[in-house]
């Protein structure tokens, strides 16, 4: 198959034709939604599923997010839509929002990763939507990147780290959000974050008019939910905010290349490090460049990443999570 990349100015409806091909035919799709770019297969066809595993690296029990066009779609994916998901699904999509449900019949299980639950979510993006609908079905989709590394926020994201193994990528720009969508399990009446993400905890509970359960240990299995996840070459160590500097100094001293994201609080501060990033003020801004600030560093050439975790409001869960991945212990080489 022959593999191409459909750029901003190029997305017409003889793109997204080209694109439901590749679907139709087994292949894959990288495509972008407001959180991350997503590495898409027909989320009925198992053997094109399991190329999606092959193409990142990922273990096959890891499950996938089903994409569609619109919550009139989840009947034919999940068995049953309780009243708490279908008021959530109604207040957040097309949005940042993961539903895990009930499978229904027409999911494949490599998609489910043999799981009796399945996760989906109307993304909040022209391009995805145009996909969706043209294709008529589920796409599975999991972050276009390699397992375990930083996930892709524009389609040159995509390209240096999957060309080769995606037959079409779709070049839709930036994303908007930057981090992935909140999991919520909603297959319980006591409904939990499995994931921090796009909406907010404070969001979710204001729509619910009532506290999100404090997960249960649970046997359902969440990638992001490894010790290491999202994270760039670079090692990872987090301080408080204001041992940023003398941590980053102390290591550059004893020989790393240090990059350091620099809280706003210190931004005009001289730091004898590799490379600095000032960090934005707001936290969607912060959320939107994260990523690309970690591939940054890394092409820099930083061996080690100095960071402070944001307090755990509103979008800083979900940056505070993915540094907190980012820092986890790493498997063997
Ligand atoms: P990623 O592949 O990094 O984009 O992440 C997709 C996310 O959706 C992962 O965290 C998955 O574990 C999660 N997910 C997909 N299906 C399920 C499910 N049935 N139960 C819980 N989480 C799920
Ligand atoms: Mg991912």
């Amino acid at each position: 198959m022959t593999r191409v990349t459909v750029r901003p100015g190029d997305i017409d409806s003889a793109a997204i034709d080209r694109a439901v091909g590749v679907l139709h035919g087994g292949g894959l799709v990288a495509f972008p939604t407001e959180t991350v770019y997503g590495l898409g297969a027909n989320a009925a066809d198992g053997a094109a599923v399991a190329r999606v595993f092959q193409a990142k690296g990922r273990p096959p029990s890891h499950p996938l997010i089903v994409h569609l066009a619109g919550a009139e779609q989840l009947g034919d994916w999940v068995a049953h839509v309780p009243a708490h998901a279908r008021l959530l699904a109604e207040r957040f999509w097309p949005g940042p929002l993961t539903l895990v449900l009930r499978r229904g019949g027409r999911v494949s299980l490599e998609t489910t990763g043999g799981l009796e639950t399945v996760a989906v979510r109307v993304p909040a993006h022209p391009v995805a939507l145009a996909l969706l609908s043209a294709f008529g079905g589920g796409i599975a989709a999991p972050s276009a990147n390699r397992f375990g590394s930083v996930s892709p926020t524009t389609a040159g994201h995509v390209r240096a780290e999957l060309d080769g193994a995606v037959d079409v990528v779709l070049d839709g720009g930036p994303c908007s959000v930057g981090v992935e969508s909140t999991i919520v399990d909603a297959t319980g009446e006591a409904l939990s974050i499995l994931r921090p993400g796009g909406v907010t905890r404070e969001d979710l509970e204001a729509a619910l008019g009532r506290p999100l359960a404090v997960p249960a240990t649970s046997h359902i299995r969440v990638p992001g939910q490894h010790p290491s996840h999202y994270a760039p070459r670079a090692r990872v160590v987090l301080v408080e905010p204001d041992k940023v500097i003398a941590e980053a100094e102390r290591a550059q001293g004893s020989g790393h290349q240090v990059g350091v994201l620099l809280p706003p609080a210190f931004a005009d501060a001289e730091v004898k490090a590799h490379a600095v990033v000032e960090l934005p003020a707001s936290m969607p801004a912060y959320a939107r460049e994260l990523y690309a600030f970690l591939r940054e560093l890394d092409q820099r050439g930083c061996d080690l990443i100095v960071a402070s975790p944001p307090a755990e409001r509103g979008l800083g869960a979900a940056i505070a999570n993915r540094l907190r991945r980012a820092a986890g212990p790493r498997p063997a080489m």
